[in-house]
């Protein structure tokens, strides 16, 4: 009654002011909660709220601008205190941002890669409170679908020998997390520690190749405090022997990295890929390139199906 009357007085300021170009896409978290969400002339993304005791609060933008957007905005409430938002971007893959009451709006990722270029919006559905579904029709005509849960995570112990110089460890975590969420895999820091090891702050790794490590690498990795036998050890420290950006390499039964203080934003996302079992390919634009994860074109870099699959088949993903 009075809330529908609000609601259209509110969609047409919005048209007027702004001009809108979507449908208006509206969920109901709680039975005292509403959100609203449309896409802006712009290419952005507004929101507004209802609750039973604040009323209507001003239209604000959402987690700045995705790739200019090209469909309409689809949202949904799995559990009371949670949003996810799903977008088509004009660059035909799909876009997601989240709000969680604990830590409010998040940066808009990637979903799933790019799916065979798609121009609908997103159908989302939350069949249980950890697990979203999204469907969507591709140009070719037919469905496409990808799934997220909640009990993908990988579990990252941090073991701090040098602080990174160029991109700070905050920053790698956020682009790990970006990337590793946009399939499904939720990233916890389990653990930080600062290690006292001059002796190993530059680090022989040899020819950091898989199944091979020098005696610096064993002793170093032999440095578990706090890490189960399926979490990883992360190593920040100044640099290697020969300079890489991070390397892989490590005995089995310790699965670990090591991160030097010139690495990427990728560099950590990279290199655990490489100890969830993916080996390099010859694309910039994906995360597992092996051209230097700093040549990364068109972030944040894509992960394909059947590395996602890896992933989660990893003893390490749970
Ligand atoms: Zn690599």
């Amino acid at each position: 009654m009075g809330c529908g009357e609000r609601l259209g007085q509110l969609v047409q300021r919005l048209r007027r002011r702004r001009g809108a170009r979507s449908p208006i896409t509206a969920v109901a978290r709680n039975p005292n909660h509403l959100d609203l969400f449309v896409t802006g002339t712009d290419g952005k993304i507004y929101s507004t709220w209802w609750d039973q005791s604040v009323g209507w609060v001003n239209w604000f933008n959402v987690s700045g601008g995705a790739a200019a957007l090209g469909s309409e905005i689809t949202a949904i409430a799995r559990n009371p205190n949670h949003l996810d938002l799903f977008v088509t971007g004009t660059d035909s893959r799909i876009y997601s941002t989240w709000w969680d009451q604990s830590s409010g709006w998040a940066n808009w990722f990637n979903v799933s890669g790019g799916a065979a270029a798609l121009t609908s919006p997103i159908t989302p559905i939350a069949r249980n409170p950890d697990h979203l579904d999204l469907f969507v029709t591709g140009t070719d005509g037919r469905i496409y679908s990808t799934w997220w849960d909640q009990s993908e995570a990988v579990r990252v112990h941090v073991k701090v020998l040098s602080e990174p110089t160029t991109i700070s460890r905050a920053q790698m975590t956020q682009s790990m997390r970006d990337v590793y969420a946009g399939v499904g895999i939720d990233v916890v820091i389990a653990s930080e520690e600062t290690l006292n090891l001059p002796l190993l702050n530059d680090l022989d790794v040899g020819t950091c190749v898989v199944g091979s490590t020098t005696a610096e690498q064993n002793d170093l990795f032999g440095h578990r405090n706090n890490a189960g036998a399926n979490d990883i050890c992360v190593y920040f420290l100044r640099s290697t022997v020969p300079p890489l950006n991070g390397c892989a390499a490590h005995p089995d039964g310790r699965p670990a990295a090591v991160i030097t203080s010139v690495a990427s934003p990728w560099t950590m996302g990279h290199e655990c890929g490489h100890v969830l079992g993916l080996v390099h390919v010859n694309d910039n634009d994906r995360l597992m390139t092996g051209n230097g994860t700093w040549n990364i074109t068109n972030p944040p870099p894509d992960l394909i199906q059947s590395e996602i699959n890896t992933m989660i088949a990893s003893p390490l993903t749970s």
